[in-house]
């Protein structure tokens, strides 16, 4: 139940990974026979990458994984066309990635907007028309959230931003792989993705850059991937990566309905099991396999530890921010009061997920609710909304 932190390494793609580590180990930059196998197995591997995005191979920029993707797109783009203008606008409900980017162009003579989400979580469109300037370089926006699962209109948010010459970065790791993402349909012109998310290794990552567009490098060191990333490029995992989404992009015709099955499921039961419950993120436009559900009078981490004795994995929040206790920043912008979000949990499931799996979890949540909630002092049962 935390597909969405990171998911296994399918048997296939390992396979396909194994050659480029054992006999084709060449560095792709080297001329003799061993390199040139490799750099073959990366052309293909980027070539595949861009056939399946339908773009093209030179816009595939293979990367360390979202973290790195993101953080290139932002400051690579910011710091190309900062001769242009230095403001960026991004919203309140981003992955640190891209948070904590932007933080830092903050700190070094750039100006930063947050736009604000409704209560789905969907990022307002007024107030990105009102905060986009003539000095406006770059958008940045998460595609589908990674906590509470909605997906943003991303078609919209970059016609807007082109429409006054500003670029847009889309933080699409939980969405390549997981749904039909149509790159050039949507004018992106930059756009993260993460193999770990979608069945590849964990340390792989591309950056799609629509041709024309400028950014400067974060690693400087060599003309790799065309001096957009200097480093002698992860050969094996660049190909676990597009075997990884070639798999992913057959099962989706699949998955994605299974998995929209499974997760109303899942909603349904909780919500008419346990009361002062409620569903975090947009009902319908939301990834197929994310469920977020905030529950009253019991604090999150005591449901995850109490689930994960019972063999289930599952985040309160995300799971870079499970480190601290303060509650999911994405929550507290959706306007959840602190002391609900602190109950929130984030269930997400993922291929080897059965109907039995999403049995098992509501019984085990069931049960561990119940038992939290006699020792709370706040809770009164029964649907009334009786607090305090
Ligand atoms: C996982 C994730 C990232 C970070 O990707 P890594 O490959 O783990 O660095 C960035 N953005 C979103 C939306 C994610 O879910």
């Amino acid at each position: 139940m935390d597909y969405a932190a990171t998911t296994p390494t399918s048997p296939e793609v390992l396979d396909a990974m194994r050659p480029y580590m054992l006999e084709d180990f060449g560095n792709p930059s080297s001329i003799h026979s061993f390199g040139r196998e490799a750099k073959k197995a990366l052309d293909d591997a980027r070539g595949k990458v861009a056939s399946l995005l339908s773009v093209a191979p030179e816009e595939i920029v293979f990367t360390s994984g979202g973290s790195e993707s993101t953080n290139l797109a932002i400051k690579g783009c910011a710091t190309a066309n900062a001769k242009r203008g230095r403001h960026i606008i991004t919203s309140s409900i981003e992955h640190h990635a891209c948070l904590d980017a932007v933080k830092y162009l903050a700190r070094n003579g750039f100006e930063a907007t947050y736009l604000p989400v409704d209560g789905d979580g969907v990022i307002d469109l007024n107030a990105l028309r009102a905060a986009i300037r003539d000095d406006t370089v770059l958008v940045s926006v998460i595609h589908a959230s990674n906590e509470v699962g909605t997906i943003q209109p991303v078609k919209e948010i970059i016609e807007i931003a082109h429409e006054k010459g500003a670029l847009v970065h889309l933080d699409s790791v939980q969405t390549v792989g997981a749904i039909p993402v149509n790159i050039r349909e949507l004018g992106a012109d930059l756009v993260s993705m993460s193999a770990h998310k979608f069945y590849g290794p964990k340390g792989v990552g591309a950056l799609y850059v629509r041709k024309g567009v400028r950014i400067t490098p974060l690693i400087h060191g060599g003309p790799h991937e065309k001096k957009r990333r200097a480093g002698t490029q992860n050969v094996a995992g660049a190909v676990g990566m597009a075997k990884a989404l070639e798999l992913a992009v057959e099962q989706m015709d699949q998955e994605v309905p299974r998995l929209t099955r499974l997760r109303e499921k899942m909603i349904d039961a909780i919500l008419s099991r346990i009361d002062h419950v409620r569903i975090n993120g947009h009902r319908t436009r939301r990834l197929p396999n994310n469920v977020n559900v905030s529950i009253e009078y019991v604090e999150g981490e005591a449901i995850l530890l109490n689930l994960d004795v019972k063999g289930i994995a599952v985040s309160s929040g995300s799971a870079c921010s499970s480190e601290s206790l303060s509650p999911s920043h994405v929550l507290l912008a959706m306007g959840v009061p602190p002391e609900v979000a602190h109950g929130s949990l984030r269930l997400s499931m993922g291929r080897g997920t059965t109907e039995d799996d999403v049995d098992y979890v509501v019984e085990a949540l069931v049960d561990i609710v119940a038992k939290l909630r006699q020792m709370s002092p706040l809770y009164v049962s029964g649907p009334c909304d009786c607090k305090g």
